[in-house]
């Protein structure tokens, strides 16, 4: 028997791929998934929650958290965008909830509502699903393609729609059937530093803009960062993570980051230690701060790193010492010496290069009947919902390529 298409890897790309595809009217469908659960990632998604998608619509705005692939999801997001995927679940029962950042989350805060949502859509189509069935080769045959799985277990089909995410195997296969691959990399990590005193500052979150040198690239990022036992992690930390991710790979994840943790100028900062020192002469440094959202902890852990004595009142800084404080607040370095074992959020950077895929179909230019969906291809966001967005908008786009390939 030979299917009119075989999904590979049963996650969020190819479970919208394989409905989208039915739905289109293809008719004998097949997702192989190597492990003994579909959609894992859907279910530790965003802490148990999966962040779907994002409710920032402006097509030019969201490729702009896309630090790869920015070029080709302009046109894929003009057909099928965080709007439609927000309609696409909620008018298949899956209520829907916008965050007041903008991420979407299911109403009930729970991931397993998305896995039995897609779950049930395949059933309902007829799409046949298989666990525990890993794909060890696909070779290309007069008819279309032959896949062999664990166990030795062989399928036939026209069409092959490969949404193997990060995995190894993926690549390999891709690469079997003539594709050439970019390196994966990890993206969207925290940062370990070697600066010991700011263990004290632990779990502290402030707004902040920082800035990543590189081996002489800089990256730069406002917003909250978070410090971690180990460094930084929080929104800013891993968007630049992701934006530096294969230059911080080069360089061994040695870097300097530069911290500006009030978001002031340093003029403005100056001018208000200077009025504060005027009208709070007889209060102790350590205790007494001009800026409100500055912590106490990191308040302390600046000072305790250069060097203000612990007892010293307001009227005896010295200029010097000002100074000190000035650039500590502004422009204070720590070192970068690896990344964190986990990030929030983690994805990887690399993959299929995306000038072998046709993005009007998402067929590879390479070999036809072969189709990429998610992960797999050298696509990915930072996080907000936009991987999976990404993932709904590549699945749906070569579903429909898939049925129009099989009706011509
Ligand atoms: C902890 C964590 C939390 C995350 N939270 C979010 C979030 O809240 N929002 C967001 O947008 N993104 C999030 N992401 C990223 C998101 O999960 C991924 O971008 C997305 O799952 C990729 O989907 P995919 O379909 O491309 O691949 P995957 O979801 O990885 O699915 C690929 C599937 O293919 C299977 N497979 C691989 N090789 C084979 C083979 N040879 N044969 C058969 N099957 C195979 C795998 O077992 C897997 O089930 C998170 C990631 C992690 C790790």
């Amino acid at each position: 028997m030979i299917s009119d298409l075989i999904v590979v890897g049963g996650g969020a790309s190819g479970f919208m791929g394989a409905i989208t595809a039915v739905s289109s009217g293809l008719k004998s469908v097949i997702i192989l998934e190597g492990t003994t659960k579909v959609l894992e990632k859907v279910r530790i998604s965003g802490g148990g929650r999966c962040n779907i998608t994002n409710s920032c619509g402006d097509v030019s705005n969201l490729v702009n958290n896309y630090p790869r692939g920015e070029k080709q999801l302009k046109g894929l997001f003009s057909r099928f965008s965080t709007k439609e995927a927000f309609d696409w679940f909620q008018e298949r029962g899956l209520k829907l909830k916008v965050e007041k950042d903008g991420r979407v989350f299911p109403l009930s805060d729970s991931s397993n509502e998305v896995i039995t949502c897609l779950s049930e859509l395949a059933r309902n189509a007829g799409i046949k699903v298989f666990t525990d069935l890993h794909v060890q080769q696909i070779s290309n045959t007069n008819i279309g393609f032959t896949l062999v799985a664990k166990g030795n277990k062989t399928f036939n089909a026209k069409n092959i729609l490969l949404c193997t995410g990060s995995h190894p195997s993926g690549r390999k296969l891709a690469k079997s059937l003539g594709h050439s691959i970019i390196s994966p990399v990890p993206s969207l990590f925290s940062f370990c530093t070697t600066t010991a005193n700011l263990q004290s500052c632990s779990g502290v979150s402030i707004n902040a803009h920082i800035k990543l040198l590189v081996n002489k690239k800089k990256y730069s990022e406002t917003g909250p960062i978070l410090i971690t036992h180990l460094g930084f992690s929080g929104p800013a930390i891993l968007r630049l993570s992701a934006f530096a991710a294969r230059t911080l790979h080069a360089n061994k994840y040695l870097a300097e980051l530069r911290v500006n943790w009030l978001c002031m100028n340093e003029n403005d900062v100056r001018s208000k230690i200077n009025l504060y020192k005027q009208e709070n002469g007889r209060k102790i440094v350590f205790k007494s701060k001009p800026f409100e959202c500055l912590p106490k902890s990191l308040w302390k852990a600046l000072l305790l790193s250069i060097n203000i004595d612990k007892q010293l009142k307001w009227a005896d800084l010295s200029r010097s010492d000002k100074e000190c404080i000035v650039k500590s607040l502004t422009q204070k370095c720590y070192s970068i010496k690896s990344r964190g074992p986990y990030g929030d959020e983690f994805v990887t950077a690399g993959g299929i290069p995306l000038q072998e895929v046709n993005f009007k179909t998402m067929e590879s230019k390479i070999c036809k009947g072969l189709f990429f969906a998610g992960e797999v291809m050298d696509i990915d966001g930072i996080t907000g919902g936009f991987n999976f967005q990404h993932c709904w908008t590549s699945g749906w786009i070569a579903g429909k390529g898939i049925y129009s390939n099989s009706s011509n």
